[in-house]
């Protein structure tokens, strides 16, 4: 069994998530991470992604959209901006904006900010991956 660090998550309005698990993954700019336990200590900016957490008892899906995470050897903290469990995406509206984003990247108009899109159109991936 693999040894147990904290994980603690905090977005504006809760504290999202705190418990011992066995590792966590996500998405920062740096690309993919999985960390353990006595990971050397480390900070990184949080990319759109979807977040496991692997708990004692299995494993747990999050949409992780945008923060910072620091990592200490038995505790590791991600300040995120967005964090939603499955049950709190609405599908419909993560639909739409996939769609709307789609249509702003096909365009090719000048006014569309095209990195504005392409992360909007992450985040709606994301989320409806995690949703399902
Ligand atoms: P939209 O264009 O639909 O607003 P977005 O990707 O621009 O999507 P964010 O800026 O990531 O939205 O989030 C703004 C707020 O809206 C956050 O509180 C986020 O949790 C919430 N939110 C966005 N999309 C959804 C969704 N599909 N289901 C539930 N909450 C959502």
């Amino acid at each position: 069994m693999a040894e147990l660090f904290t994980l603690q998550i905090i977005t504006p309005d809760r504290i999202f998530y705190d418990q011992p698990v066995e590792m966590v993954e996500l998405t920062t700019t740096e690309g993919q991470m999985g960390i353990y336990a006595r990971h050397i200590p480390l900070t990184a900016v949080v990319s759109p992604g979807i977040l496991t957490i692997h708990q004692e008892d299995g494993p747990r899906e999050a949409a992780l959209m945008s923060g910072f995470i620091q990592v200490l050897p038995e505790k590791v903290t991600i300040l995120a901006e967005v964090a939603e469990w499955p049950e709190d995406i609405d599908e419909n509206r993560a639909k739409e904006a996939k769609a709307r984003a789609e249509r702003r990247l096909k365009s090719g108009s000048p006014e569309v900010d095209m990195a504005r899109a392409e992360m909007a159109l992450k985040r709606a991936i994301v989320r409806l991956e995690v949703s399902k």
